[in-house]
């Protein structure tokens, strides 16, 4: 049985103004359960092409598909409700609410998806927990280390169950240690069903993954899956 994959780009393809052409003919598809390196340089594309499969900015020429949904075809509102709830968001540095809980920046991933407040507080306590912080819910940002802040991100981007979580280099803020046990956490939500894609430019960040995509100059210039032949790794 092969489902929809959650994210289906085609020939896509990203000109700003001005001339520069960030992205060309990118082709990729992410199904679920995969967890997946997006590797390049700096320069490379990388961001222009978070900002296309995150439905962030539009493609220039191409197409994205999101669980099934053709994004060229969705006027901005829906196009950002279908990104409330497909959708989660994981950034280098951390993005954070100050002055909130860690239990209160996790609710904010719930904001648009139409959750009574109480479910609300009972799903941040649960998705806190999933990253190992059940014990830090009620402090703020500056009361947690770097490490303790991504894991609340990374609740942040779960809470509200994404089909797909986007993940732009999550490790770059923090120390070799943190990054690593960032990592395996990932690796761990990834065991446990998640479906992510890292963006990074630490090739051995990469080569740790089951899925390596490479970008360069703005195309897409090796894909492991494609390379064996093969299925991408699926968690089971
Ligand atoms: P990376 O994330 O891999 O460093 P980017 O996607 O940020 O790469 O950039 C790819 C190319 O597009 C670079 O040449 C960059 O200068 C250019 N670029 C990125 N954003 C813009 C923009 N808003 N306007 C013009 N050029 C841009």
């Amino acid at each position: 049985m092969s489902a929809d994959p959650v994210l289906r780009l085609r020939d896509v393809g990203r000109t700003y103004p001005g001339g520069v052409t960030a992205l060309a003919g990118v082709s990729l598809d992410i199904a679920a359960g995969e967890l997946l390196a997006i590797v390049g340089p700096s320069g490379s594309g990388k961001s222009t092409l978070l900002h296309m499969m995150g439905t962030l900015d539009r493609p220039t020429t191409g197409s994205v598909h999101i669980g099934g949904h053709d994004t060229a075809t969705l006027p901005d509102r829906r196009l950002s409700a279908l990104r409330g709830r497909l959708l989660g968001f994981v950034f280098q540095s951390f993005h954070l609410t100050d002055g909130l809980s860690a239990a209160e920046n996790v609710t904010t991933g719930l904001l648009y998806a139409g959750v009574p407040r109480r479910q609300r507080r009972a799903k941040a306590a649960e998705a806190l927990e999933r990253v190992g912080l059940a014990h830090r819910i009620g402090h703020q940002p500056h009361q947690l280390s770097g490490g303790e802040r991504q894991r609340v991100a990374i609740a942040r981007a779960l809470v509200n169950r994404p089909a797909l979580v986007l993940a732009d280099e999550p490790t770059g803020a923090l120390d070799t240690a943190t990054g690593h046990a960032v990592l395996d956490l990932l690796h761990r939500l990834h065991r446990e069903g998640t479906t992510i894609a890292l963006i990074t430019h630490d090739r051995d960040i990469a080569a740790s993954l089951p899925r390596r995509v490479e970008i360069r100059d703005g195309r897409l210039v090796a894909d492991s899956a494609r390379i064996r032949g093969t299925a991408p790794v699926v968690a089971r």
